[in-house]
């Protein structure tokens, strides 16, 4: 039993009684909140790497992202199995302010509950009651939603000492006192304030350092990776996925390294991309911190280093010194990415026992749906194979630990269906390891594409820079055969898989319905719970698959489970908030959804009794034939890709919806009056919605205008209905 459980209940408690009466008032009034911090008599129990490192002899809590420094996100608590999980239900619920993607992992540390929403908002609630204690706002700009390539999406905080640390999406970084909110200290951790970066990922503290990556690879950035000194803010130490360019000096030999293996000038054409923007996982033993690297910026690898290479450290595993930063070792998944096939995927490590020996391994099932079980030690690949269908390689050979790729992969040409797509076989959504099973359990992702070159020398602030036609990527054009239609639109699906990391092989797979599951939790109860996009949260046999408990809860989910106890209680937590990455912009394939989204958070116990709200009725609206004037078949073809390039991330490709932003062609009539004001001025950007006059001419806009009573009227032809709230 954890040493500082009974006492850090002890303390919390005194704490929440003097806590309550100001922190409900801060939470009405979050200004006062942060310039007046309520006073505390006691404070909980220090945060220590020992602590974190001991989790499994304290299973009640959840100290770090993964649980534990090896992510493997299973929980020891055995009180909820596979033979009472029907006794479950709902202990409690909060809602959260704002209806957009959550991805959270919530902590949980001596009866409080810290956790993350939409905007990079910090929330502390009673574990046990869900009564809020506090909550804090970064106030990130609105505008920033518009570099954001995957939403205004947080994966959650971390603790240390007495502080929570977030990292917001506009580039900072915050210690908050884990006691009442007030900031402790904040720093910037972009490079410069030019380049679109983006946070969306959770910190992890090692070693009293807090480490935060940062993303933006398909607008064109330099990746690297910062270590911040825990308790001051201080910079320990920063490391560079990819090269600068060579002119201005590398920063160490590693980066000396890396450039051999790029061509042609990078750093003025995408800055090379390999944004950490998820994944660590650290080893004390041996000192290492692993991260998890991105894809290449831009996408298309002929215009990014036009006489090819492999490109370090591109959709690769790389071990460095967690105490300096320095490169140790590396593998890389995909040499020369050029279908965003990044390695930033959940990390997972485990002591196997393979050929008789024990092996430290990592392992990682990448976008490009390959698990990989590598040698943590010395980085040396142990084995690899395919967990979803695949055309872009046939396999990796065990000799070099490279992919052999299909020649036609690379063709660009828009010919060749590319499996999976840029989507992945697997993205961030959290997997899960069991040790009682031996399975590693993967959310993963059926789709398809095909990339088809486009060739943009100058550099945007959107997803334009990626060298692909996007219409292409992101939707189902319509000059393409009915085959190809229905191979590109069914594929896009959700499958849960268990894995045997030794054997490196299947065991059961769940066909999951729509894209996407939601990320995983194990348990010791034989239990292994997973959400989805039809607004329901399961619970499935760890070691059959067999669906054992199932609730229905309005609205889908994304982010990963947790489990924690209080006084002998066993819960389960989820957020819920449909959104993120590929959601917005997939809304072709996905369709209307049977709800009206919501960002929550679930915590369930046996014989919990509490009730969801219904969500409000929803009615059929038929898609209206749009009465605005239509542009000319020459403005609506400029238009066409114009808003693949600029719009489609948010407001979907073929301008269809998933239902969480504006689907325009519903709007178009009522906003057509004041596009140039919306689109060109930013009349709306404290909604997310940026202003384009630095993107786009008038004349321009008003193509993309076109374009879109174009596919609102081609919708209305089609007799397209959505469900909408009820007037
Ligand atoms: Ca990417």
């Amino acid at each position: 039993m954890n040493p500082y459980r009974k006492l850090g209940t002890a303390f919390i408690l005194g704490a929440l009684a003097i806590c309550l009466s100001a922190c409900q008032k801060a939470s009405v009034n979050k200004e006062m909140q942060s310039e007046a911090p309520a006073p505390l008599s006691a404070a909980p129990p220090l945060i220590t790497g020992e602590r974190i490192m001991a989790a499994d002899s304290a299973p009640g809590e959840w100290l770090s992202h993964g649980r534990d420094y090896a992510e493997q996100r299973f929980s020891p608590l055995k009180s909820v199995t596979d033979t009472n999980i029907e006794k479950l239900g709902l202990a409690w619920y909060y809602d959260l302010p704002h209806r957009r993607g959550v991805e959270a992992t919530p902590l949980i540390a001596d009866g409080v509950m810290y956790t993350t929403g939409p905007w990079s908002l910090v929330f502390a609630l009673n574990a046990k009651t869900g009564e809020l204690l506090w909550q804090y706002d970064p106030k990130v700009p609105g505008e920033v939603g518009g570099v954001a390539c995957c939403d205004v999406v947080n994966r959650g905080v971390a603790l240390w000492g007495n502080n929570v640390y977030v990292a917001t999406l506009d580039g900072r970084l915050i210690a908050l006192d884990r006691n009442n909110g007030s900031v402790v200290w904040e720093v910037e951790t972009l490079i410069n304030d030019t380049d679109p970066y983006t946070i969306t990922g959770a910190p992890r503290v090692v070693k009293g350092n807090v480490i935060i990556g940062n993303g933006g690879a398909e607008m064109g950035v330099r990746g690297y990776v910062t270590a911040y000194v825990a308790d001051t803010g201080e910079k320990a130490w920063r490391f560079f996925t990819v090269p600068g360019n060579p002119a201005e000096g590398f920063e160490d030999d590693t980066q000396k390294m890396i450039a051999e293996t790029w061509t042609g000038e990078w750093w003025n054409n995408g800055k090379g991309g390999g944004t950490a923007w998820d994944s660590f996982a650290f080893d004390p033993e041996l000192n290492l911190l692993y991260i998890g690297v991105g894809n290449g910026s831009t996408w298309n690898h002929k215009l990014r280093s036009p006489e090819g290479g492999d490109n370090l450290f591109l959709a690769s595993i790389v071990a460095v010194n967690a105490d300096t930063g320095e490169y140790v070792w590396h593998y890389q998944t995909t040499p020369g990415d050029t279908w965003d096939f990044t390695a930033t995927q959940h990390m997972i490590l485990a002591e196997l026992e393979i050929d008789g020996a024990t092996r430290k391994v990592i392992m990682q099932a990448p976008k490009n749906g390959f698990f990989y079980v590598v040698d943590r030690v010395t980085g040396e690949l142990i084995s690899a194979n395919n967990y979803m269908p695949i055309t872009w390689a046939t396999h990796v050979d065990p000799e070099t630990g490279r992919p052999v790729e299909n020649p036609r992969a690379r063709s660009g040409d828009g010919s060749f269906v590319v499996v999976p797509a840029s989507v992945g076989a697997h993205t961030w959504h959290p997997m899960t390891y069991s040790a009682d099973t031996g399975y590693v359990y993967i959310p993963a992702l059926a789709n398809a594409a095909m990339y088809r070159e486009e060739h943009h020398t100058e550099r945007r602030k959107t997803v334009g820079n990626l060298n692909y036609d996007m219409s292409l990527l992101f939707s189902v054009p319509d000059e393409l055969s009915v085959t190809q239609r229905n191979e590109l639109s069914q594929g896009l699906r959700a499958v849960l898989i268990a894995w045997d990391p030794i054997a490196n092989q299947e065991v059961w797979r769940r066909e999951g319905g729509l894209y996407s599951g939601s990320g995983l939790l194990s348990t010791a109860g034989n239990l292994l719970f997973q959400g989805n996009l039809e607004g329901e949260f399961s619970a499935y046999a760890a070691d059959t698959g067999d669906r054992l408990w199932n609730q229905q809860v309005y609205g889908g989910v994304i982010a990963a489970p947790i489990s924690y106890e209080i006084e002998g209680e066993q819960y389960v937590a989820v957020m819920q908030g449909w959104g993120g990455d590929s959601a917005l912009v997939l809304g072709v394939m996905l369709g209307q959804h049977n709800f009206v989204n919501t960002s929550r958070i679930l915590v369930y116990k046996l014989d919990g009794k509490a009730q969801l709200p219904m969500p409000p009725d929803r009615v059929e609206q038929m898609l209206a034939a749009p009465t605005v004037e239509k542009g000319s078949a020459k403005q609506v073809a400029e238009g066409r890709p114009l808003f693949h390039l600029y719009c489609a991330a948010c407001h979907g490709g073929n301008a269809t919806s998933s239902g969480m932003l504006p689907d325009l062609r519903y709007r178009i009539d009522a906003v057509a009056s004041a596009w140039q004001a919306i689109v060109m001025d930013g009349a709306l950007k404290t909604n997310g919605m940026p202003a384009w006059k630095d993107y786009m001419t008038s004349e321009e806009a008003e193509a993309v205008k076109a374009y879109v009573v174009h596919e609102a009227q081609l919708g209305h032809e089609r007799g397209e209905k959505r469900l909408a709230q009820a007037p």
